[in-house]
Order: structure tokens, then C-alpha cells, then sequence
């Protein structure tokens, strides 16, 4: 085997989160070019799940502070050590809650995007005035009404909604989808759009890496990407 020449340059396969941030931002600015949506209207979530520091620390150190994990326990070994030296970071819990880890969601996280039932609401709502701390939260719509799928059931979103917002007065913020992976995402993006509408919610968490510039062009507000930034995530 030969030594790789520590002074060549990097190979096609080196990976530089923070010039796929800025690609992915000109991306995001064509695919709004024609319509009356600014790009700095979409927040780019970088989904560093699976990831470790040294993949993170460049898009930190080039200035992005919006990130996106999908495991509490996860996020628990990586961010406590970034927020001091970042302390203007937001970190956003995209991946399904159990109630008995909603308290180290409330401490550790910002943004919950996934609020689905009314258990999940109360318990952030319980532990917020415990920990008298504040996370904006998003709820988490099954749109493709998929049975093994996290997200509230469409018949069930009101209620939801209602209970977060005006019984439990939790900052929600907005709606979070993650389309049926057989199917055309645009109509479930089109969905999200017109249900957080009818709430009167702006927010809409939408659109990863293979479908975020269609998200962008219906409205998305969030789009959460992790390998079209930091390369493919790593086996467990
Ligand atoms: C992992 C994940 C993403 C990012 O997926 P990519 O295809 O790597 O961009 C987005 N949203 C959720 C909920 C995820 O779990």
C-alpha cells in the first residue's frame, strides 16, 4: 500500500461542508428566482446526524449556526461542548420524541420540529415551566398518511394544533413534513403549505437533500439537509 502524499490535493471523494452550504444556498436562490419568496426567507437546517465534530466545526467556523439532529441521546455527546464557543447556535430536534426524554430535549434543544400528539405537547409544555426554559416547536404532519410513519394524522392536526397553541401556549412556530419516500414530494409540500395556512402558521419545515429546491419553490421556510452538505453519513 502507498502512502497518500500529504501535500496533494484534495481527492474528489474530500468533502467541504461549508462549500456545499454555499452551493446549496445558490441552489435555493435560483429555484426562488421567479417567484416572491427571498432566499434568506429559508433557513438551511444542517442534519449532522451521524456525524462528529470535525465535520461540524467548518460550517460553525464559516459562520452557520442552524443545525439539525435526529437522536436526543446523540445530540447530547456532540452540541453541550459547541454552545459555549457558539452560544448563538440553534439546534433543532428533527427526529421522533419519547416522552421520557422529553427533559433532555428541553434542555438541550431550541426548536423541537417534532410535536405529534398530545402526550409529546404536554410533556414539552410540563418540562418548559420546570426547566423555565422556552423551545419553539413545529408539529410533525403524517401527510402521506403512512401507518409506521411519526407525524399527527391529518384528522388529528386541529386538535393538535389547538391543544399546542392556545391550551398549552407553546410558541409553534409552524409544520414539518417528511414526504412518503416512493412518491412524488411536491404535493405533500403543497399540503404542508396550505395546512399551516389555514392555521395561520408560518413556518413550514420541508424539503432534505433530494428535494429541497422544490420544497424552496412551495414555500418551504426550512429546508433540513444533511448529505448534500456533509457528505454520506457514516454506517453505525
Ligand atoms: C436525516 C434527516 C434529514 C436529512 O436527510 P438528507 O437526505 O441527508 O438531507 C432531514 N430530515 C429528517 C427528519 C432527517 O431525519
Amino acid at each position: 500500500m502507498t502512502e497518500r502524499d500529504p501535500n496533494a490535493a484534495p481527492g474528489p471523494t474530500a468533502i467541504d461542508p461549508y462549500q456545499n452550504l454555499l452551493a446549496i444556498r445558490q441552489e435555493i436562490a435560483d429555484a426562488v428566482s421567479g417567484i416572491a419568496r427571498e432566499p434568506q426567507d429559508i433557513t438551511i437546517v444542517a442534519v449532522t446526524k451521524k456525524h462528529g465534530v470535525e465535520r461540524i466545526l467548518p460550517l460553525l467556523e464559516g459562520g452557520h449556526r442552524v443545525f439539525g439532529e435526529n437522536r436526543v441521546q446523540e445530540a447530547q455527546g456532540k452540541w453541550p461542548d459547541l454552545r459555549p464557543r457558539y452560544p448563538d447556535l440553534t439546534l433543532h430536534l428533527i427526529g421522533p420524541l419519547q416522552s421520557n426524554k422529553t427533559a433532555d430535549a428541553v434542555a438541550l434543544f431550541d426548536v423541537i420540529e417534532t410535536v405529534d400528539r398530545p402526550k409529546i405537547a404536554n410533556a414539552i409544555a410540563t418540562e418548559c415551566a420546570r426547566q423555565n426554559r422556552s423551545v419553539d416547536v413545529f408539529i410533525q404532519v403524517n401527510t402521506g398518511d403512512e401507518p409506521q410513519k411519526a407525524g399527527v394524522r391529518l384528522e388529528d392536526l386541529e386538535a393538535l394544533v389547538t391543544l399546542t397553541r392556545d391550551e398549552l401556549s407553546l410558541p409553534l412556530k409552524g409544520l414539518m413534513c417528511i414526504p412518503p419516500v416512493d412518491e412524488a414530494p411536491a404535493p405533500h409540500f403543497a399540503l404542508l403549505a396550505k395546512l399551516s395556512d389555514r392555521y395561520g402558521l408560518v413556518g413550514r419545515s420541508m424539503g432534505m437533500s433530494g428535494d429541497f429546491a422544490i420544497a424552496a419553490s412551495l414555500g418551504a421556510t426550512h429546508v433540513r439537509i444533511g448529505t448534500q452538505i456533509l457528505g454520506p453519513r457514516p454506517p453505525t
